[in-house]
């Protein structure tokens, strides 16, 4: 009897031992980044005051779950906030949400090419960011040119970053297909595909405003629309009212416009 309750102490214990091993503790916000986020982040300053507090505790769980790493960067504050906001953006409408697939994000100090090389005298240096495969598997990286450039140009309806995280959103029921199947219920299957399709269709008769990139598969047609959503609300729901009631019930929320 004594050993069967030793044995279940010992248990317990390596068992809580493990857990705290494995998760960091989730800091605090540090108060110096509270301007930072307000000063660069529109989507942050759209929300209410209880709203922004529910974002700062996002952001700093996120970074308790995913380590950042600068490659040839020294990083920075603003580095880690733009890339934790862009990481809360599109699933702030999920409060238990958990990038379950990823581990890390690299940031590269420019754009790179499919071998992953920045230096200057690489070629065709088009590359702002992606979802890693193989032995980058469960990584982002990231451009430090295109992270900022998504954050300091608010109408573009361009933001690699958060176009990155929507992929991974998207990635969350096993593949990259365009088809958010964790997000959107069965019965909005069929009408998400058959908009896509037809949206997809006249972006490539050029007689779409979303980014030509967004004709070229499914998968990239969901996350450049998502980006267009997030950063041009109010357009983006004048230009394509229905692609926009399918975005908010796929994302759970209907971003603030000023
Ligand atoms: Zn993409």
């Amino acid at each position: 009897m004594i050993y069967g309750i030793l044995f279940f102490a010992l248990v317990l214990v390596v068992f809580i031992a493990f857990r705290k091993m494995r998760k960091k503790p989730v800091k605090s916000f540090p108060e110096n980044w509270k301007s930072l986020l307000l000063d660069n982040v529109r989507f942050y300053q759209n929300l209410s005051e209880e709203n922004k507090s529910v974002f700062r505790k996002r952001m700093m769980l996120f970074l308790s779950e995913v380590h950042i790493e600068g490659v040839s960067v020294d990083l920075i504050d603003l580095d880690k906030i733009l890339i934790a906001a862009s990481a809360v953006i599109p699933v702030f409408g999920f409060p238990e949400w958990h990038y379950n697939n990823l581990t890390g994000v690299l940031l590269y100090p420019n754009h790179f090419n499919e071998n992953l090389d920045f230096q200057d005298e690489a070629k065709s240096k088009v590359i702002g960011g992606l979802i890693g495969t193989g032995r980058f598997e469960n990584q982002m990286i990231l451009s430090k040119k295109a992270l900022y450039h998504g954050f300091s140009n608010q109408t573009d309806k361009h933001n690699t970053a958060v176009h990155e995280f929507v992929h991974l959103m998207d990635k969350a029921d096993g593949v990259t297909d365009g088809i958010p199947e964790r997000m959107l219920e069965h019965q909005y299957i069929g009408p998400w595909l058959q908009l896509m399709h037809q949206e997809m269709e006249a972006i490539n008769n050029d007689k779409s405003d979303i980014r030509r990139y967004g004709g070229t598969s499914e998968i990239e047609f969901f996350a450049v629309a998502s980006e267009y959503f997030f950063e041009r609300p109010a357009l983006f729901k004048r230009k394509h009212p229905e692609l926009y009631e399918m975005l908010a019930q796929c994302f759970q929320q209907k971003p603030k416009a000023r």
